[in-house]
């Protein structure tokens, strides 16, 4: 059956060193959970096929469409700091990159397919909680504009996955600009195998940065699309949970949503993850990490950099740019957030007054940004007096922009989100998900489509957690 993918597998024509043919495992009786009708007519797929008995099949990993060609991709990477010499597709399939009526190609990915020869102690399964986890806050990125794989569909497959308890398994459909990570480079260079770095950096260049001129070329441009979306992280109060090196793509898009959330009051050094016990991965340490795993890259690309000295000052100062261009997209963001058209030299000091007085009276990151462009920022705050005081001071620097606030007003509530998936609002659509009821999931995803609009309906998911409904410690997806 035709689903409209038009497959060119340039991953697949590299070395065999690259990866190991692996068709994915088939499942007992898959369901179809989700669809995204949006992602499917951008990328020109037949939705109406995609939901057949066909369609699902294929998406469960039980037959594999024509143009295909299945491989399981090796990388290494950092692990919370440690050196993992090989990692890989564990419980994931490359089916391949379908090429759109547009000309962009796309990996698409199945997760949770079963076992690869990279799969060590695991079993190569996924269950339903990941699953839609990662389905409602990656379509959520998107929706907030920030660079992100995404969720085609999601299925169970009538099979039990074995976890603390035996939970219920389902199969991911994950499209990304590629799947290519900083661990990729990583693996090759650990294994002194020069002649594969060269051919995934052309490969790399070729892909996602045309204009990147060799390996210190693609190191800048990577350190810049870092930068922005670290960002743009930072400015929707996002908290990724392992920056690990084989959990950054090259690409710039923000992958692997396992222990991921989203802040609601606001701490700096917030962690979720429950095994980030040192909180490597706190929402104040992400930009540090980042340039610390660009560090990475910049040592795997060494050897195509030429005389080694050189070479290594090139690198180092490459990398060294991370900060001050992390420092331009953080504050044009915050700007943004603040109403703010104009630049001034006090402006970071602004963004840090509030977020001061924010981590001081626990306010809800999301709702104080929203409630500043509504009128409403003080709901946010158990004590008034410091966002009073903080406010006086917005007044007047808003006092010198040259935008009425009506516009100012309506570009604020363009950038800053009402909805976003909140823990205990994903946690719920889960528990009701496993209780074969998908309709908070729905709502969800639906909602956070549009999540710059506020409005009745949707009330409830804007709210904060309260003391009793709120969810502090995240899982990996495993
Ligand atoms: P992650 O923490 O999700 O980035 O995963 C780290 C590594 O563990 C990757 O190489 C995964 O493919 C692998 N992995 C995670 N869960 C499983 C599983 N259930 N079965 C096999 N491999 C897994
Ligand atoms: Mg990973």
């Amino acid at each position: 059956m035709d689903l409209g993918f038009s497959f060119d597998n340039s991953y697949g024509r590299l070395p065999e060193r690259f990866y190991t043919r692996q068709p994915p495992v088939a499942v007992r009786t898959p369901s179809l959970l989700a669809l995204n009708h949006g992602l499917a007519a951008e990328l020109g797929l037949d939705t109406t096929a995609l939901q057949s008995p066909d369609g699902v099949a294929m998406l469960a990993g039980n037959s594999v469409p024509a143009g295909a060609d299945p491989l399981a991709q090796v990388y290494a990477g950092h692990q919370f700091g440690g050196w993992s010499p090989q990692l890989g597709d564990g419980r994931a399939v490359l089916l391949g990159e379908h090429v759109g009526a547009d000309g962009a190609r796309v990996d698409i990915q199945l997760k949770g397919s079963g076992r690869t020869p990279y799969s060590r102690m695991g079993d190569g399964r996924a269950w339903l909680g990941p699953v839609l986890r990662e389905y409602i806050v990656s379509e959520a990125m998107h929706a907030f504009g920030i660079p992100t794989t995404r969720a085609l569909a999601a299925v169970a497959t009538g099979e039990v996955v074995q976890r603390e308890a035996g939970f219920p398994g389902a199969v991911l459909t994950r499209v990304a600009a590629s799947h290519i990570r900083v661990g990729t480079f990583q693996y090759f260079v650990a294994r002194r195998d020069t002649e594969a770095l060269q051919a995934l950096m052309e490969h790399v260049i070729a892909r996602h940065y045309p204009d990147a001129d060799g390996p210190l070329g693609l190191l800048d441009a990577v350190v810049a699309a870092q930068a922005e979306l670290v960002a743009g992280w930072m400015s929707l109060g996002f908290i990724h949970g392992v920056m690990n090196t084989d959990n950054m793509a090259v690409s710039g898009e923000t992958i692997d949503y396992g222990p991921c959330a989203f802040q609601d009051a606001y701490a700096p050094a917030r962690v979720f993850s429950s095994i980030d016990q040192h909180g490597r991965y706190a929402y104040n340490q992400q930009p540090g990490v980042a340039a610390w795993n660009l560090a990475q890259l910049a040592t795997s690309l060494l050897p195509l950099m030429g005389e080694r000295d050189a070479a290594i000052e090139a690198a180092t100062a490459s990398v060294h740019r991370f900060e001050p261009l992390f420092q331009a997209a953080w504050l044009a963001r915050f700007r943004a957030k603040l109403g703010l058209a104009q630049a001034e030299e006090r402006d970071a000091e602004l963004v840090e007054g509030l977020l001061a007085a924010m981590a001081a009276g626990g306010a809800d990151f999301t709702n104080t940004f929203r409630g500043l462009s509504d009128g409403t920022v003080r709901l946010a705050f158990a004590d008034a007096a410091p966002i009073d005081a903080w406010q006086d001071d917005w007044q007047d620097r808003l006092g010198r922009e040259d935008r009425s606030a009506e516009i100012r007003a309506e570009a604020m509530r363009a950038v800053n989100p009402a909805i976003i998936p909140r823990n205990h609002r994903i946690e719920e659509a889960i528990q009701a998900g496993l209780r074969g009821d998908l309709g908070p999931f729905e709502r969800l995803t639906a909602a956070l489509a549009k999540p710059f609009e506020d409005g009745p309906d949707t009330a409830d998911l804007a709210r904060p957690p309260t003391v009793d409904e709120e969810v502090t410690q995240t899982f990996c997806g495993t």
